[in-house]
């Protein structure tokens, strides 16, 4: 094999899949091929040296072999296991959905380093931080942002009309927020409380180290969920079965994940 079908790559395993006798098929995301699907051979047989630096979610550096249908991964070495995301099962429910998420938003091939750099962030804030759900809620609206799908919070998306404090309303069909006016008109749109919207506008426009200091009450965390999950099932159109598994833990109550404390900044004002 000649060193030109050689290349090398930072990759995230998002999936992985049995293949054949002791291989895996893997989904990987790169800075930059975008999602990039490639096989790993022989990492199932306890011997092999590969399969430490390929565990799911593990960001590694890799060298692969192009393959006449499937990229083939000849060796691998880790950069950053995120081995405390994986110890811990809510950690590892949160790291599932953003791997599916990103999965279903991106397409094989198709550069795109900002991308890849917000599931490192993101993968690197689940496992070492105790906010999960507001990593997880910072991680959607960014990456509907990078993957074309921004949702508009600062003006009505049917008037366009600036957005005042008060009771507004969330519609994923249209793509953001509704003016009351506008909104009383749209059937489908659901109310959204003023500080709800607050919190999407401070983490659609501020950065991850910011955004990790905010401490949020449980009924704001619930209503920010609903909404975001509204917005990416709308255009997903089907459910994501890891929502399904975060959903299972919640009910088994094996920890609180949010703090009890008040919403962001105070106040009625919008940002
Ligand atoms: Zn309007």
């Amino acid at each position: 094999m000649g060193r030109e079908r050689l290349y090398c790559t930072e990759a995230v395993v998002l999936k992985r899949t049995d293949f054949g006798e002791a291989d895996r098929l893997l989904t990987l995301y790169t800075p930059s091929l975008g999602k990039h699907r490639a096989v790993a051979k022989g990492v199932r047989k306890l011997i092999s040296r590969k399969a430490g630096h390929l565990e799911l979610f593990t960001h590694s550096k890799l060298l692969l072999a192009k393959g006449r249908s499937l990229d083939i991964v000849t060796q691998a070495e880790t950069i950053t296991a995120f081995a405390s995301l994986r110890a811990d099962l809510v950690r590892t429910s949160r790291a599932y959905y953003v791997a599916e998420l990103l999965d279903r938003l991106s397409e094989e091939g198709i550069a795109n380093h900002p991308l890849f750099e917000l599931l490192v962030s993101a993968l690197t804030w689940l496992d070492s931080e105790p906010s999960l759900d507001l990593a997880v809620r910072f991680f959607e609206l960014h990456l509907l942002d990078l993957a074309g799908y921004r949702p508009q919070l600062f003006r009505c998306v049917s008037c366009r009309a600036a957005i005042q404090p008060g009771l507004n309303y969330w519609s994923p069909a249209d793509g953001g927020v509704l003016c009351p006016n506008c909104g009383e008109e749209h059937p489908q749109a659901q109310p959204v409380a003023v500080n709800a919207l607050k919190v999407l506008r401070y983490l659609q426009t501020h950065s991850p180290e910011s955004c990790r200091r905010l401490h949020l009450g449980v009924e704001v965390q619930r209503e920010l969920e609903n909404a975001m999950l509204r917005y990416v099932t709308f255009y997903l159109e089907r459910n994501l079965k890891s929502i399904e598994f975060i959903r299972l833990l919640r009910q088994r109550d094996m920890r609180p994940d949010v703090e009890p404390t008040a919403t962001p900044r105070g106040g009625d004002s919008l940002p």
